[in-house]
């Protein structure tokens, strides 16, 4: 009797090209301010690895400088500063080169901006005016205060212009927190410098530019 044996593969399924290319374009390149020498590393690295279905891939560093026309010391600094924004892990750096695996946008927490059920670009829709869109902040903020961390209980609780209205802030959900009445209160007598504590949170990702990840509006 014969018996299947399973093998596990190294490979993965590859992703959809088109929809990867739009997804890096779209959304890597700008939450990630990525250089022209970074994108050209990154595409390399994308198209030889998860583009054939590999997700670590292993490359001698003279290979990686002659595919992206680069010298070998901008690949270096490239491949640390792709790391530093977890863009890609060096699994291995050896005498013959790297063993990369490269993390796809929707891989990345908060990279890709989704659009609401209804079609509509998140990009342009005004989050403060409308109910469904206001309870998608709240519960992206998993319903706690964006500065102090106080859980908001249903009925309690603002939204809160990380950038004032009175500076031009918008009501776009990049620029919305959920905020407890005494932050919100004090944040406002406040026209200064915020907190540390606030400066520190709003450079995290739900805040910052690429925050989109985490919202769902239904
Ligand atoms: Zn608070």
């Amino acid at each position: 009797m014969k018996i299947k044996h399973s093998r596990r593969s190294p490979k993965s399924s590859p992703p959809n090209a088109m929809r990867l290319w739009a997804d890096i374009e779209d959304h890597l390149t700008p939450a990630f301010a990525l250089s022209s020498s970074d994108r050209a590393v990154y595409f390399y690295l994308v198209r030889r690895g998860r583009l054939q279905g590999q997700r670590v891939l292993r490359i001698a560093a003279r290979a990686l400088a002659i595919g992206t026309r680069l010298s070998r010391s901008t690949v270096r600094l490239v491949l640390r500063r792709l790391g530093g924004k977890r863009l890609l892990r060096i699994r291995k750096r050896s005498y013959q080169g790297y063993q990369i695996e490269v993390m796809l946008p929707r891989e990345i927490p908060g990279c890709v901006v989704p659009r609401a059920h209804d079609g509509k670009n998140l990009e342009t829709v005004d989050f403060f005016q409308t109910p469904k869109y206001r309870r998608a902040i709240f519960t992206r903020e998993r319903r706690r205060c964006f500065y102090c961390l106080r859980r908001l209980p249903r009925g309690l609780g603002v939204l809160d212009h990380v950038v004032p209205r009175v500076r031009f802030g918008r009501n776009s959900y990049r620029n919305l927190v959920a905020s407890c009445v005494d932050c919100n209160t004090r944040k406002g007598r406040r026209s200064t410098a915020p907190s540390a504590n606030s400066t520190a949170r709003k450079s995290s990702p739900r805040a910052n530019s690429a925050g989109g990840a985490s919202l769902s509006v239904n």
